[in-house]
């Protein structure tokens, strides 16, 4: 007999060789049905491979990654015995899962693969799901493998099969196909209700471009019929909601090959809406006793040789701009905070000097592959909210409190009402791993867990994803459409006061550390706009939007008036613009829409006589005639945060 102990640390014995399945079995059957795979000691199996030692076990289901990525992963077979089936002779290169659905990389030799095909391979997939045929693991020689494949004629197989060492090699079979694989797999095809592929493109083989390209067929599946129309609804709504194309209707941000790929350049209306973003923190800042600093650009190599990130991140990203007389070496800044450092040393501080809260919108520059690049959320320069707060370590706690605090704030104020935290320990089995001593590791992170539960947070505790210098809060936001966003990070340091030599006098007299946190409510201003115009669709909250109204003459007869309001409106620093175009009314109206701007203001005749407006709100429709006042007083119940 083993002992299996289950995730809510009850052992239960079975016989030597039972399964995950068998163990679900042993539970309930409705647990059975939904078991995918089984995390065998923190490794993920089959349900179905037989376990012989005592373990740890949780069972996978669709709700679990692990449970997901195996039944992607399982797809890519089923999807690849469709597509030799129905397209015989082809080769196979590699199927992984990835974060929606998985690929397969295909020869299809003269065969021009289209979304034409796609049809045909959905059905054979669920022709074939329906058999409910099983995945069946065999351990297999090297030279039992490469017989295999050399009979079969897959060269890529063969490739891969000659970088695996004899002893470690595994096929896994299901009906008519048989694929190298490491698995796991779920148990059978059955699972696998319907089907989509999504999308073709090219990818060279092993991703070296002097290989040949292979056709990377990009698909998705579920266990249930209703979520793949689910997700294609969601899929419509990202489209219309993505940043890029709503960052350019609504003329915010463009890119230009000249400038460069990955910079992004703000354009009047979104560097207004960033100035206000900035505003709005830097007011909390200040009231939370935060002071505002400003530092260069670029620093010499030294300095990031002292911090670390030299070593790091030097080789790969932007190389060190030389001055042409003194040959000296600078490096596009890639973090503030050795910056910050350097500022907390250019005095001597006193444990009643501390805490010491340094802030600035920073701009630093990190390379990205050409090929990561996207939108506002993958740049190469972008600005963070940075702030690095030294002091005691018995400040630690309320520190992160007042961070929480700053954090809330700024979610609230712009609508993201669903939100969990995720405290990162360390790994408790390999503390030698960590820098700083054990003593303040232990109080960082129970100040950590203490200011969560004070503060009320969701959190979720993940041993061993604390960095090697520090715990951390993060923040995960879930955005309208339920995808969720990591924003907002805490994180303690004992690396960088370390490296820098950062000191203060305590009232032993004696020279102490400090603790370094650094945080950043938004991470970083052009992520954050990104993930707010996808959120919101564009309709950002009042305070914060472009432009709070429009008004609507119905004719050029009316344009005084409008000039009128629009001045008086401008005093009470309310904004706006006038469509003084000769245009008909309706297309005013359409346009307006189009532009997402929360206010229309019609102006006609009626309305110049009663020195009134009418009122259309976007997304809400009339609200009928009211005086500039009775206006004014909305707008500025609206915009109070
Ligand atoms: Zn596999
Ligand atoms: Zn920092």
């Amino acid at each position: 007999m083993i002992k299996i102990t289950l995730p809510d640390g009850s052992v239960r014995e079975y016989e030597k060789g039972t399964t995950g399945l068998q163990v679900a079995q042993s539970i309930s059957e409705g647990l059975a049905r939904n078991v995918l795979a089984a995390e065998i000691n923190g490794e993920i199996w089959d349900a179905t491979r037989p376990i012989n030692n005592d373990s740890a076990i949780k069972l996978l289901t669709w709700n679990d990654q692990g449970g997901k990525s195996t039944f992607w992963h399982s797809s890519a077979h089923l999807m690849a015995e469709a597509l030799e089936a129905l397209y015989p002779g082809i080769k196979l290169g590699i199927g992984p899962a990835i974060e929606t659905g998985f690929y397969y990389d295909i020869d299809f030799g003269d065969h021009q693969f289209s979304s034409d095909d796609f049809e045909k391979v959905e059905k054979k997939m669920i022709e074939l799901a329906k058999t409910k045929e099983e995945f069946k693991r065999s351990d297999v020689s090297k030279a039992d493998a490469i017989n295999y494949f050399t009979e079969k004629g897959d060269q890529y197989k063969l490739e891969l099969i000659d970088g695996l060492e004899d002893g470690s090699i595994t096929f896994y079979e299901q009906g008519n196909f048989t694929d190298l694989c490491r698995g796991p797999h779920i148990p059978n095809t059955g699972f696998v209700k319907a089907a989509k592929l999504m999308s073709v493109a090219g990818a060279y083989w092993r991703g070296d471009e002097k290989n040949k390209q292979l056709t990377r067929i990009y698909a998705v599946t579920f266990p249930k019929a209703s979520e793949l129309s689910d997700y294609l609804t969601l899929l419509e709504e990202a489209k219309k909601r993505d940043h890029r194309k709503l960052g350019k209707e609504l003329e915010l941000f463009t890119f230009s090959e000249k400038v460069g790929a990955g910079l992004p350049l703000w354009l009047p209306k979104g560097a207004a809406l960033r100035e206000r973003l900035v505003q709005f923190l830097s007011k909390a800042q200040v009231k939370a006793g935060y002071e505002q600093v400003i530092t260069p650009h670029i620093a010499q190599k030294e300095l990031y040789i002292t911090s670390g990130h030299y070593e790091k991140y030097g080789k790969d990203s932007f190389q060190p701009i030389r001055t042409p007389n003194e040959d000296e070496e600078f490096l596009l800044k890639p973090m503030n905070c050795p910056h910050h450092c350097e500022i907390y040393r250019s005095k001597p501080r006193s444990y009643k000097d501390l805490p010491v809260r340094y802030a600035e919108f920073g701009t630093v520059y990190r390379y990205e592959q050409s090929g990561e690049l996207h939108g506002l959320t993958r740049v190469r320069g972008f600005t963070q909210d940075d702030a690095h707060l030294f002091c005691r370590p018995d400040q630690v706690k309320e520190e992160f409190e007042k961070v929480i605090d700053l954090v809330l704030h700024v979610f609230n104020a712009l609508g993201f009402e669903e939100y969990t935290a995720q405290v990162s320990l360390r790994d408790p089995e390999n503390k030698d791993k960590y820098i700083g001593s054990d003593e303040n590791w232990q109080k960082a992170e129970a100040a950590i867990i203490e200011a969560a539960a004070e503060k009320g947070l969701k959190t979720v505790v993940e041993l061993g994803e604390a960095a090697f210098y520090g715990p951390k809060l993060d923040f995960m936001v879930k955005d309208a459409l339920g995808r969720k966003w990591q924003l907002g990070t805490i994180q303690v340091d004992y690396n960088l006061p370390e490296r820098f030599q950062l000191e203060y006098t305590g009232s032993d007299n004696q020279k102490h550390r400090p603790v370094m946190i650094h945080r950043a409510p938004f991470g970083s201003m052009e992520r954050f706009v990104a993930v707010l115009i996808e959120h919101c669709a564009g309709n950002f909250p009042l305070w914060l939007t472009p432009e709070q109204y429009i008004i609507l003459p119905i004719s050029e007869k009316y344009a005084d008036y409008a000039k009128k309001l629009s001045e008086e409106l401008n005093i009470s620093d309310i904004r706006g613009l006038i469509d003084n175009r000769d245009e008909k009314i309706g297309k005013k109206i359409r346009d307006a829409e189009i532009k997402k701007i929360p206010f229309m203001l019609i102006v006609g005749e009626k309305e110049q006589e009663e020195n009134t407006v009418s009122v259309r709100k976007h997304g809400a429709g009339d609200l009928g005639s009211l005086s500039i006042d009775q206006f004014i007083e909305i707008i500025k119940k609206e915009t109070a945060i």
